[in-house]
């Protein structure tokens, strides 16, 4: 554990299956931070969507008009399972923990997540819970949009090969029934949607410090972040 009494704020942002959540865990973890998982969020409200037919399937067309008169009754929070030592999302009180990682969602969350009243629904819940320094939140626009002003702001990346494998072997590992082809082209299309799109789009903050770990394990990883929060706690 890493002790100081200077709380910060860490930004994580990146591509999609780049490594951000477990890089956030495990530092969150070091300092005794909370972790927020942003991307929950958006696949919190995206499972809602699919739930009550707002959005198409076949074509991802979005009926925004019913996605704004029900956007109120979307609550989302997490509650720590000590069994599995994971922060869980529940959606109106249900786990969805892993409801909201199935491939479905994935298919559909970069055309919820590209609507505008629905990030700005997100964006303040977020800042809200980081009104609070000692946090750790990844995602697309943490360092752009949610938290400017994060002590720390980190760039994540790695090559799309890289990725997909990596999400294969966990999904895999879940027992999830998914092809390397498929997550190769879903984490390829919903990183051209998020980079591309009016709203927020991921991009590097200008004060970001970049990480490429298609070739780090993860402790190589975690030492290099530690170097990075020393020196912003000290
Ligand atoms: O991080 P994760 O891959 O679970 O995020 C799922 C999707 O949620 C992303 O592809 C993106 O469309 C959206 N997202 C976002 N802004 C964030 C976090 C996630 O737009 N801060």
């Amino acid at each position: 554990m890493i002790k100081s009494d200077n709380k910060i704020i860490i930004a994580i942002d990146g591509y999609s299956s780049s490594g951000k959540s477990t890089l956030a865990k495990e530092i969150a973890k070091l300092l005794d931070y909370k972790y927020i998982d942003s991307g929950a969020m958006y696949r919190a409200v995206t499972l809602f969507a699919l739930k009550n037919t707002i959005i198409n399937q076949k074509n991802h067309e979005v009926d925004e008009k019913k996605l704004q008169n029900l956007i109120d009754q979307i609550h989302i929070n997490f509650k720590y399972n000590p069994e599995k030592k994971n922060q869980e999302t529940y959606l109106n009180n249900e786990n969805v923990e892993s409801e909201i990682r199935n491939m479905k969602v994935s298919d559909n969350v970069s055309f919820i997540s590209k609507i505008g009243f629905v990030r700005k629904k997100m964006v303040s819940f977020q800042q809200e819970m980081g009104n609070e320094k000692g946090i750790v939140m990844d995602g697309r626009d943490i360092g752009t949009v949610v938290f400017p002003n994060a002590e720390l702001k980190v760039f994540m990346n790695a090559k799309a090969e890289v990725r997909a494998e990596r999400r294969y072997q966990e999904l895999k590992g879940n027992n999830v029934d998914v092809s390397y082809d498929e997550i190769l082209q879903n984490v390829k299309k919903r990183d051209h949607i998020d980079e591309t799109r009016d709203e927020s789009p991921l991009k590097k903050a200008h004060d970001s410090v970049e990480l490429d770990n298609s070739n780090m394990n993860r402790q190589e990883q975690l030492d290099w972040i530690i170097g990075l929060v020393k020196e912003r706690i000290n």
